[in-house]
């Protein structure tokens, strides 16, 4: 309806005005009025698009050109379209703010590539492990900054199915990373790298620690398998060699037994996550330990033993003896017949110390950092005659990474060594603090 009112004020009312001159006066000023009323008709539509064009040009929000009332209701449209657009394009700011911030954050290296290969945008793992800088770097070719021939071949013909394993540069030891390459968008494709360093690693202890096994349980097997073969073709009267036999199997078998005991206290130690917080009383269990030392020992060894008696810790009892009694074992192992083995517990610097100290064997600086890894041993024939099962010091560790404590060896070969446990002063028992 507001259409045609339009259409019959613009174009059929001054036809009409027109035609009432022409025949009221004469079809010439009828003609005049007519060309006039058009004319002033075009002038004011022409502003109107001038100052359209120049408000397009410049759009302000909110600000609209004094207008006639049809143009306003063109600005009016418009103003709300321009209104929605703004909204659509924050929401979809936002979005991509929040699509960069979850990439931002991914634990893996995430990069962007166009199909020329060229880097578009990745995320600070990213510029991490492959020492890109995305400001610098962004628009080169991967392929440049990667000069791995392997990784030519697998971005020379990506596929999603295939994972390519590299090994990255980095203070320190180098980082394993897989790779992986996925298409996206439009020709773009998304390149994703997970560190497998501490993976791979686990899987060679893994691997060397079943090899490990298989051999210590070997040699014990073996002794007892050829013991049993001997005795099917020996005559059964011959009492000697059937003892003999009896007693190097037992030997064997206690050795296995050992072995298994302090594999399973590993993994009890590897398995539980929680540590229980009893009082010990060090300076008792010091005792004990020295007891059994002195039983091991066969008085072949001087103990002596030095403790602050009222000094107590928070841990577990029966992993902290376990710790103090294979130092001390360990002491009388390698000590010759006469030696003296001293044995502390004090308070050194507000740090709970327990030390022992012999006049052993002593040794090598080489070998004192791989002490504590499982199997590791200087003389695997004297471990082995002593009944040592290449574990005692492994069990040591975790129990003291278990209670926040640190093992300090400081050793002479020939001369002894000294095994020091500092345990962390918050683990003074509450009622001992006071005491201190
Ligand atoms: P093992 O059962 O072989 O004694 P441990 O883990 O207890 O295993 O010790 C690892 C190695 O550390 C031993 O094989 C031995 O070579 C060395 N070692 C440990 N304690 C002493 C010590 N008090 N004196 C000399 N060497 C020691």
């Amino acid at each position: 309806m507001r259409h045609w009112i339009n259409a019959f004020v613009t174009l059929i009312f001054p036809t009409v005005v027109a035609g009432l001159v022409a025949l009221i006066w004469n079809t010439t000023l009828g003609l005049i009025t007519l060309c006039l009323w058009l004319f002033v008709a075009l002038w004011s539509e022409r502003q109107n698009i001038s100052f359209f064009e120049s408000w397009l040009n410049a759009p302000k929000p909110g600000s609209r050109p004094a207008v006639t009332a049809r143009w306003e209701q063109v600005f009016k449209g418009l103003t709300k379209i321009q209104k929605r657009q703004r909204a659509s394009e924050a929401a979809l700011s936002r979005a991509l703010d929040r699509f960069e911030q979850a990439a931002r954050a991914l634990p893996d290296a995430v990069i962007l590539v166009n199909k020329a290969s060229q880097i578009e945008w990745c995320n600070t793992r990213a510029e991490e492990y492959f020492q890109l800088k995305l400001n610098r770097d962004h628009g080169v070719q991967i392929d440049y900054l990667l000069r791995h021939p392997a990784f030519r071949v697998f971005m020379s013909n990506p596929d999603p199915e295939i994972t390519l394993t590299l090994r990255l540069p980095r203070t320190g030891a180098d980082r394993l990373v897989s790779v992986q390459m996925i298409p996206f968008g439009h020709e773009q494709g998304l390149l994703l790298a997970q560190d497998i360093t501490e993976r791979e690693q686990l899987e060679i202890t893994r691997r060397d620690f079943v090899a490990n096994i298989s051999h210590e349980l070997r040699t014990p097997l073996t002794v007892i398998q050829g013991f049993l073969e001997t005795f099917e073709d020996v005559p059964s009267d011959n009492p000697e060699i059937f003892a003999r036999g009896v007693e190097l199997m037992s030997d064997q078998s206690r050795r296995m037994n050992r072995l298994i005991t302090d594999l399973l206290a590993l993994s009890r130690l590897e398995n539980s996550s929680v540590v229980h917080e009893d009082i010990i009383d060090v300076s008792k269990l010091t005792h004990h330990v020295a007891a059994e030392a002195r039983t091991l020992s066969n008085n072949k060894h001087r103990i002596d033993i030095h403790t602050a008696s009222d000094l107590k810790i928070l841990g577990a009892e029966d992993e902290i003896r376990s710790a103090l009694s294979n130092l001390v074992s360990n002491a009388v192992r390698y000590s010759p017949t006469g030696g003296t083995i001293t044995i502390s517990w004090a308070l050194i610097h507000d740090e709970p110390v327990f030390s022992c100290k012999d006049q052993g064997v002593g040794i090598a600086a080489e070998h004192l950092e791989r002490l504590t890894e499982r199997f590791y041993r200087v003389d695997k024939g004297r471990s082995q005659e002593t009944g040592g099962t290449g574990l005692g010091l492994a069990i040591v560790k975790h129990v003291l990474n278990r209670h926040d404590a640190r093992l300090k060896i400081t050793s002479n070969p020939g001369r002894g060594s000294d095994f020091s446990i500092f345990f962390s002063s918050e683990k003074i028992a509450p009622q001992q603090e006071l005491a201190v």
